[in-house]
């Protein structure tokens, strides 16, 4: 470690979502902040005043007194920022989605492996308490349908829909299925901004399997769901709530005692569906994924939102994108 006690980690890109990295890191006693960077002077002196840490006046002097750090600028950004920091012995935590090229997340995973260094995405969904729910479950969908829908925020303007929101679902789909992707349809439109705003695409698995995506940047509604259908089995979850909720299709009666709710169907040959909301204790994803960040460096682990998955992430979704394109 660079100050020979506690891992230093410094946040680069102290907006919007830097303020919340910097607010979840410094709870975790298992490190320090080293520091922080931003372009924007006022912003990062804001920054620095608010969790009384230092402001770096220019990135190389915050990377050279930092065991890792967060990229939390414009993704136009991530590849530049995320590889001087490599190039300086850092573990690097980007901000989704990890670059705006195959090209270039293909050299920053080329580059971690080199220098022995970490690259977690910001897939934050994968830590949301709903879908670490799921992943206990036994899941074998044929039919997925995902809806993430946001009101219009300039921010995240600087690329297409399916890059800034879609790309949460595909990671999510992409970690449930165990099939190569088939057949991509995909349609979008640029309604307000210079990229693609709403989009909707439809892949087909080898295993059958058939996931329906819509996201959209010009909503009136914000929306996070998603929706699982499976032999006998239908569960929804809720990002926004951290809800998830099952339906089950079962030939005897269920306990009633672990059963919220029974509903027969038919005298004869009865079925029951049987309903159940787990309690699910409620945590913040962001902490948790900066957890997961900091676990992987220290027992040299390899994180659950890698820079692989990212960049499969990314180029399905440079697959969608190009498909609207045409
Ligand atoms: P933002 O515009 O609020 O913040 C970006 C910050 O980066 C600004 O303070 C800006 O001054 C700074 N910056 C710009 N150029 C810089 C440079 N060269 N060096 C240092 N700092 C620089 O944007 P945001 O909403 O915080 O988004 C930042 C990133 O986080 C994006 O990649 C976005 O996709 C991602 N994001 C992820 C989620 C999620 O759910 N995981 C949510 C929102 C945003």
């Amino acid at each position: 470690m660079k100050n020979g006690t506690s891992l230093q980690i410094g946040v680069i890109g102290v907006g919007h979502l830097g303020n919340f990295h910097l607010r979840q890191l410094s709870k975790i006693s298992e490190i320090s902040i080293s520091g922080i960077y931003d372009i924007n002077a006022s912003r990062a002196e804001e920054m620095s005043h608010n969790y009384n840490i230092p402001s770096f006046s220019n990135l190389e002097s915050l990377l050279n007194v930092s065991d890792a750090v967060s990229v939390v600028t414009p993704t136009s950004l991530h590849y530049k920022i995320a590889m001087e920091a490599l190039d300086t012995n850092c573990h690097v935590f980007i901000e989704k989605p990890i670059t705006d090229s195959l090209s270039h997340a293909g050299t920053l995973l080329k580059k971690a492996s080199k220098v022995k260094k970490i690259i977690q995405v910001g897939h934050i969904e994968r830590f949301n308490p709903a879908f670490m729910e799921l992943k206990k479950m036994d899941i074998a969908p044929h039919f997925i349908e995902t809806h993430r829908l946001a009101p219009f925020n300039p921010r995240g303007n600087d690329v297409p829909v399916i890059l800034d929101l879609m790309i949460h679902d595909l990671d999510i789909i992409l970690s449930l299925i165990d099939a190569e992707i088939l057949d991509i349809r995909a349609n979008g439109v640029k309604v307000v901004s210079q990229t693609v705003d709403i989009a909707n695409a439809r892949l087909e698995f080898e295993n059958g399997c058939v996931a329906n995506l819509t996201a959209s940047r010009i909503s009136q509604k914000e929306l996070r769901k998603m929706r699982l259908f499976q032999e006998d089995n239908y569960i929804t979850i809720d990002f926004q709530k951290g809800i998830l909720e099952e339906y089950k299709v079962c030939q005897e009666e269920p306990n009633i005692v672990t059963a919220k709710e029974v509903i027969k169907i038919g005298t004869e040959n009865k079925k029951y569906i049987l309903y159940n909301r787990p309690v699910i204790p409620k945590h913040d994803a962001l902490e948790e994924e900066l957890r997961h960040f900091i676990h992987s460096i220290y027992h040299a682990s390899r994180p659950e939102t890698d820079g692989d998955s990212a960049t499969e992430a990314l180029r399905i979704a440079l697959e969608i994108q190009s498909i609207i394109d045409q």
